[in-house]
């Protein structure tokens, strides 16, 4: 036993990929690239390869529905502005296909392929999306997880209309926010408030002053969930899941509080009104106290009494009711009930099962039966991998668990006490469950700090990147930037004001690796054999040194691979691709020194075998250009399959006995740099 040697990991039998959805009134950015797609697209490509591509479903969408996009299109419609073509604006369907389109197309740039690339409002999956839809509404409220709740929402009475999110504009309550503008319960930076604390809200449908009317809508009864949520991040510490993952739901997973600085507390025992609570957290060493509660109407009622008696307070993080409706037009029907009519899902919950809908569709294309899904989604030899950011975890990790849990009939009681039944009741049947697993990636930031259209320089396009590199070498730059662990900064050259011509283009370094360094070595390999052994790829044992050196490599790859650790897969290639031309260097040298012709052939054999081995580890990141070498190697697409990983070159030829490859001219690059750096 050869000490690099380690248990191999195991890999589930059939995987499903998603990669979070893009907003349909825009074309790609950066982070969507960088951040999120050329990560869900690499690990695809791999388990195609590694467990056969009939195993894989990769699917991704536009998310089209929601009041941005309405208010965007309005906003665009009535000033005229913008490049956005006239026949695009003439309906919301033709708005969000044309920007689907355009990320369309875009993702082929980056060599990004879903099996299914969809549209949550737009044929083929909009049919299946609208019946998921209704059957996880269905499924939910058969077994008694929806609630129905009250909140108050501005009526523009001129208009007859209800306004959701960016149908409002005002002014952000926050004190001191730097915001341009808020909307009915966010600002554009983010912050949450209630309507009724927007300032000076206005109406964009008439520019008139809306009122605040009580609305009812569906919700799913998240606040029952803490203790199985408690269950399930303790299995997700036990899996490795990522830190942030879990980190993020725990933060979440805590009994209402409510917090008041001193100084207010003061105020509070003065007044000598009262609430009741659990428990009042009162360090000396802290700014402020807290209070907990037995559960969120407890807190709804101490919030009540605070508001009350002008008493300012902060509440803390914790469960609350997470909504499934509105009264929006632009959105998938909510099944309609007797006292609940005419309301559409809100887009966040049916962006979170609309994976699934895109599932279903990609069956369908290929005529499998329509529970098949349930094979990629449900079964234990099964695993579905979700690659979002880590803005995102509380809907892809709480929300979206806690409904799965639903669909899987964990549905907690709330026992007399007024408290949910404890986790103990639970691991069993979590332990069950087959979770998605959130592959949540840290932001990527632009010039070190978190992009944001207001800024100065603004963030390129995705399409602006390719004017100055090529995919490869954007592919390759991304997955190095190890956004498992931590925030990274994007700083390409051309787009930094800063940088003078002389200094170095840091995203050309992991791609150089490809460009330079790689380049030469299959060049020599090919000129050599040339120039010595006819065209011909020499059949000989590859000798132990570099069977070792490769063997270390796939072993340390499939690894970093199987845990989606990105940037350690590129160091590894790294040290392979140099450690093979440091092997050639040296014992080319030998040979050619001695005039050792059987000395030469064994090096070409031995390189020829890290280049084939090389080029199905880039199989998975630089798909096109590994194509082209494997074209040119004149061997055939076994070499794709990680079952063949580590046996020789011949078994990738049709005909061993008489294989040639084809011939490159002088200075040929298999690698191509871009035009703009040549
Ligand atoms: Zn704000």
């Amino acid at each position: 036993m050869k000490s690099y040697k380690r248990e191999r990991p195991t890999f589930p039998k059939r995987v499903v990929i998603t990669a979070g959805m893009p907003y349909g009134n825009k074309s790609l950015h950066f982070g969507h690239i960088g951040g999120v797609f050329v990560q869900a697209d690499t690990f695809a490509r791999f388990m195609r390869d590694r467990i056969g591509s009939e195993n894989v479903i990769f699917v991704s969408g536009t998310d089209c529905y929601g009041s941005p996009i309405v208010a965007s299109h309005k906003k665009i419609t009535d000033e005229n502005s913008g490049d956005v073509p006239q026949d695009a604006l003439k309906d919301l369907e033709s708005y969000v296909t044309y920007y689907h389109k355009l990320q369309a197309k875009v993702l082929k740039e980056y060599q990004v392929e879903p099996n299914l690339y969809a549209a949550s409002a737009l044929p083929p999956s909009s049919e299946m999306h609208t019946d998921v839809s209704k059957r996880v509404f269905d499924i939910l409220e058969a077994k008694g997880t929806l609630i129905k709740l009250a909140a108050p929402q501005f009526f523009d009475t001129r208009a007859n209309a209800y306004l959701n999110g960016r149908q409002v504009v005002g002014k952000c309550p926050f004190e001191g926010c730097q915001s341009d503008r808020g909307y009915a319960d966010e600002c554009s930076l983010g912050h949450q408030y209630m309507p009724s604390e927007l300032i000076d809200p206005i109406s964009i449908l008439t520019s008139t002053v809306p009122e605040l009317k009580d609305v009812e809508n569906w919700y799913f009864d998240l606040e029952r969930y803490l203790e199985p949520l408690k269950a399930m991040v303790s299995k997700l510490k036990r899996e490795r899941a990522r830190e942030n993952v879990r980190n993020t739901i725990e933060e979440f997973l805590k009994d209402p509080a409510i917090h008041i600085t001193r100084k207010e507390y003061a105020k509070l025992i003065e007044s000598g009104v009262t609430f009741s609570h659990s428990a009042l957290i009162d360090e000396p060493k802290k700014p402020s106290v807290t209070y907990t509660f037995i559960n969120l109407s407890a807190r709804d009622y101490a919030r009540k009494v605070l508001d009350d008696a002008s008493i300012r307070y902060r509440t803390g993080k914790t469960l609350v009711p997470f909504r499934l409706s509105g009264n929006i037009d632009w959105g998938v029907p909510v099944p309609p009930r007797s006292d609940m009519e005419a309301l559409t899902f809100w887009v966040w919950p049916e962006s979170l099962w609309a994976p699934i809908s895109f599932t279903k569709t990609y069956l369908n294309q290929i005529d499998k039966p329509q529970d098949h899904w349930t094979k990629f989604w449900c079964e234990p030899d099964a695993k579905v991998y979700q690659f979002i950011g880590e803005d995102n975890i509380y809907f892809y990790g709480i929300a979206e668990m806690a409904m799965w849990m639903a669909y899987h009939d964990v549905l907690p009681e709330v026992l007399a006490d007024g408290h949910s039944e404890n986790q103990e009741h639970f691991i069993e049947a979590i332990e069950k469950i087959n979770f998605p697993t959130l592959v949540a990636n840290c932001h990527l930031l632009f010039l070190d700090s978190k992009a944001s259209s207001s800024s100065d320089v603004k963030p390129p396009m995705a399409d602006e990147l390719l004017m100055h590199y090529t995919s490869d070498q954007l592919r390759m730059h991304f997955l190095s930037l190890g956004l498992s662990k931590r925030s990274v900064s994007f700083n390409p050259k051309p787009f930094n004001p800063t940088m003078n011509a002389e200094d170095q283009d840091v995203v050309l370094k992991d791609g150089n690796l490809l460009t330079h360094v790689f380049n030469r070595l299959v060049r020599s390999c090919f000129y050599t054999a040339q120039k010595y052994n006819e065209d011909r790829i020499p059949l000989l044992d590859v000798s132990e040194e570099m069977t070792t050196l490769i063997e270390k490599g796939v072993l340390e790859y499939e690894l970093r691979m199987h845990e989606q650790e990105f940037h350690k897969v590129i160091y590894t290639l790294d040290e392979l691709i140099r450690g093979t031309s440091k092997y050639w260097a040296k014992h080319m040298k030998i040979a050619d020194d001695a005039s050792d012709d059987q000395k030469r052939l064994q090096v070409l054999a031995d390189a020829f075998y890290a280049v084939k081995v090389i080029a199905t580890l880039l199989h998975p990141i630089v798909p096109e250009s590994a194509e082209h070498l494997r074209t040119r190697l004149m061997l055939n697409e076994s070499l794709w399959d990680w079952t063949n990983i580590l046996a020789s070159i011949d078994r990738h030829m049709d005909h061993s006995s008489n294989h040639t490859f084809n011939p490159i001219p002088p200075q040929y690059d298999f690698f191509v740099r871009h035009p703009s750096q040549l």
